[in-house]
């Protein structure tokens, strides 16, 4: 036996297989990515407490000798059977490496690829139609968000999706409808854009708010962010039954026919929650870059088929 096997044995740390499947959980619960393993980062202690280390576990060094350089080398024993578990996961391309997420969120992290999603959810016993709720990136997911950022506004858009046939949810179908609700949401920063509600469960897992497509799914509309407008779930209700729509400069534009509304409705105590949030020309919240804004043609679609004249 080797000498660092024989030094996992004596202190009787846990076997790799048990600090994947426990690295595999840890990345569900920190949105899909975690930091580089390094002496005092939080998540090198987090794991260690969910397999209870005690101090001599969590202290012990490996000593090797480099030859070359004749000099030793000291690694901490639980940093390096963490390493080796991820780097089997990579291997598995169940994650990827601190090096590749780098190339592009900028962050030194290991994130779950898809695969190491399903895996995950198979895991917690989680089904897989959860993902379209939850609000952990894949690596899949936030290159395609990336991208989706980048592209420019056309002027010329056409909001329908003409390819777009029924069928059972394929895995694909269901990676769009991910990339479309993320990249809504992550653009308007997590808020509504009518009252600016801004908040997610108390396990961070999921947001509140919700991508709506401007022109349904009914209609064949298409999942992009030019067709997309990040709301709450009550605006995003209001705003698909037609109660309100938007001018083509993005100021809300509510239906006549909330005028003639029963007095107790639409009302929380006192907030009424269409016209409260709308003082007259003021614009919905839009995102940081405004070419994610949603697009003209889709709006007036809205205004001419949705709103309730
Ligand atoms: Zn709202």
């Amino acid at each position: 036996m080797s000498y660092e096997g024989e030094m996992l044995k004596k202190l009787a740390m846990p076997a790799k297989k048990d600090v994947e499947q426990a690295l595999l959980k840890t990345l569900f619960n920190h949105n899909g990515t975690i930091k580089e393993f390094a002496t005092g980062e939080e998540i090198v202690d987090e794991l260690a407490d969910l397999f209870f280390l005690n101090e001599e576990q969590r202290q012990a060094v490996l000593e090797r000798i480099y030859r070359k350089e004749n000099r030793v080398v000291r690694t901490p024993l639980w940093h390096r059977l963490l390493y080796r578990a991820a780097d089997s996961l990579a291997k598995e391309k169940l994650i990827t490496r601190p090096t590749i997420t780098a190339q592009l969120t900028n962050r030194k992290e290991w994130m779950l690829t898809e695969d190491g999603y399903d895996k995950t959810l198979e895991l917690l016993k989680i089904p897989t139609n959860q993902k379209e709720f939850l609000s952990i990136k894949s690596f899949e997911v936030q290159k395609l968000v990336n991208k989706a950022k980048n592209i420019q506004n056309p002027e010329i858009y056409d909001p329908f999706d003409n390819h777009r046939i029924k069928k059972t949810v394929t895995r694909e179908l269901s990676l769009r409808s991910r990339v479309f609700r993320q990249v809504v949401i992550e653009s308007y920063d997590y808020r509504c854009s009518v009252c600016g509600l801004k908040i997610n469960s108390p396990d961070k897992k999921y947001w509140e708010v919700e991508a709506a497509h401007i022109v349904p799914h009914s209609a064949r509309g298409k999942d992009d962010i030019w067709n997309g407008v990040a709301l709450c779930r009550m605006h995003h209700w209001a705003f698909d039954v037609g109660w309100f729509s938007l001018t083509d400069d993005f100021k809300i534009l509510i239906s006549p026919k909330y005028e003639g509304i029963s007095d107790n409705y639409g009302k929380i105590v006192n907030f009424d929650f269409l016209n409260n949030a709308i003082v007259p020309n003021k614009h919905i919240f839009l995102p940081e870059i405004k070419s994610l804004s949603p697009h003209k043609i889709s709006i007036k679609w809205h205004r001419e088929n949705i709103l309730h004249k």
